[in-house]
This record gives C-alpha cells, structure tokens and sequence, in this order.
C-alpha cells in the first residue's frame, strides 16, 4: 500500500474512533437531556438507567462493551437497549461521511454536530414525545452563524445569491438563504398547525415541530424547507400505513400501534435525505423545467 493512501486510511480510522466516543456522549445527551434533575454535567459518571448503578469505564467502550457484555447490565443483568450500540454505530458513520464530504475542516465539525443534534432531537421526540427546545434555539443560532462565517451557495440557492451577492457580498448571501429557511421552515408549520387546529379542533402537530423546521431551514437553507415537508409527510404516511396494517387483528383499543405519531422524527429523516440527495434532486429537477 502507498503511503498516502495508508496515511489517509489511518485518518479515517481516527475519525471513526472519534465519531464513535462522541455517540457515547450523544448517549449521555438523548437520555439525560429531557428528564428533570438530570444534566449532561451531573453526575459526572454514566450509570445504568436500571438499577443505577455507575458504569466503569471499561463497560463503556463504544460497541465493544455492550457486545462483550452480552446486551446486559454488569451489575443488575438487566438487558440494555440496543439503541445505544445503534447510536454509537451511526454517530460513527457520520462522522465519516461528513469528513469524507468535508475533509479536516470547522464545516466538519459543525455539520457533525448538526447531524447529532437531528439524530437526539428525533430519538427523543419518539420516546418522549418532547423536542428540547433548548437544544434547538442555540442549535439554530449556529446554523446561521455558519451560513454567515463559510458563505455557501446551497444555502441560497441561484436565484438567492444571484440578487443578494453583487451588493452585499456571499457572506450577506449566504446568511439571507439560510435566514429565509428558517422563517419559511416556522411559517409553514405554524400554518399546518393552526390550520388543523381550526379545522378539526384539536391539536395535530407537537410545539417543537415549527422550531425544528426552522432549525432544519437555517442550517440547510430556503430550497430545502419544501422539499423536508414533502418526503417527511410521505415517509410519515407510509409509516401509518405499516402500522396500520401490522396492528390489524390485534388489540383493538390502545395497543403500541394506536398510539399518536410524533413527526420529529419524520422531519428529521426528511432532512437527512434532503442533505444525502437534496442537490443533486434539485439539479435533476430543473433541468427537467429546462426542456
Ligand atoms: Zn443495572
């Protein structure tokens, strides 16, 4: 093997390690975040959300430990949740994918921890059916901080950028598409929210879906907004037919499957799709409009 491609494959191997002990933290985050008297702070030491007991710290290594330990408590044998590994696993992934995308750079940094914040934000609102917003305002505040600081053409799109940078520069650009998606990312949901309000009479959307939009539209600009509702509503839809059909012929009234959907997370796997395949979907699309 060359030596440069042996350097490269050493780096990537240090940014999974890495990815993978900040999926650890992310574990510490999901759980402690949204329950009162806990914080990511205090107490300093993880423990088994069973008996809890403090885990030591070589019953804490991402991936391994859950699987040397057989999915199970060291101390009360109590089975622990696959999410953890799972969330490791994918945090570890990210990682890669952001750095392959990014290289050794701040964008790296920041789009990681924006993908993180997605990955909590949605897992929390399935188990909870809460969004902290005090992760989201901080988390928006970033988005636009880096539209301004690494101006981006995504972000504004042609037409956005076209009549915003010969005056102001691609700073100005930049900041205004990731701006125009916040707001059009909070007016929307506002909108279906009050809308179903009116209409049916009675709540359909959560409080923390319109601020997760605008945090998705900040940190992915204006053009995203639209197509983040679509996917998120067909994959949300899809996802009730599924059960729908999987709860048929089993307790009627009040099993798992009737219980009211969070789309948190729908809107996070829409913005995961939209970062995956968005631009190009974008590009693909008007050049169709060209012909
Ligand atoms: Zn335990």
């Amino acid at each position: 093997m060359e030596y440069a491609s042996a350097a490269s494959w050493a780096v990537y191997f240090l940014v999974l390690i890495f990815g993978l002990s900040v999926g650890s933290f992310l574990n510490v985050v999901i759980y402690r975040l949204p329950r009162d008297g806990l914080s990511v702070k205090k107490p300093e030491r993880s423990f088994c959300p069973v008996c809890g007991q403090p885990i030591r710290w070589h019953d804490n290594i991402p991936l391994l430990s859950w699987l040397l330990l057989g999915a199970r408590c060291r101390s009360c044998r109590k089975p622990i949740s696959c999410r953890y590994p799972l969330v490791e696993l994918l945090s570890g992934l990210l990682a890669l994918y952001v750095f392959h995308c990014f290289g050794p750079s701040v964008s790296f940094l920041l789009y990681f921890y924006f993908l993180l914040c997605l990955v909590a934000i949605a897992l929390i609102d399935l188990e909870l059916m809460i969004i902290p917003v005090h992760l989201m305002y901080p988390t928006t505040a970033l988005g636009l901080l880096g539209a301004a600081l690494y101006p981006s053409l995504d972000l504004a799109g042609p037409w956005l950028w076209a009549a915003v940078d010969p005056q102001f520069g691609p700073r100005a650009a930049s900041l205004a598409g990731s701006a125009a998606g916040m707001v059009l990312g909070w007016l929307v949901l506002t909108a279906v929210s009050v809308g179903y309000k009116l209409v049916r009479g009675h709540v359909g959307l959560g409080d923390g879906d319109p601020p997760l939009l605008a945090m998705i539209g900040a940190w992915l600009g204006w053009r995203a907004v639209p197509l983040v509702i679509l996917w998120s509503t067909l994959i949300g839809l899809f996802s009730v037919a599924v059960m729908i059909i999987l709860a048929r012929g089993r307790r009627p009234e009040g099993g798992w499957a009737m219980k009211p959907l969070p789309f948190g997370p729908f809107l996070v796997l829409g913005a995961f799709l939209y970062l995956f395949f968005g631009p190009a979907f974008l590009d693909w699309y008007w050049s169709l409009a060209a012909y």
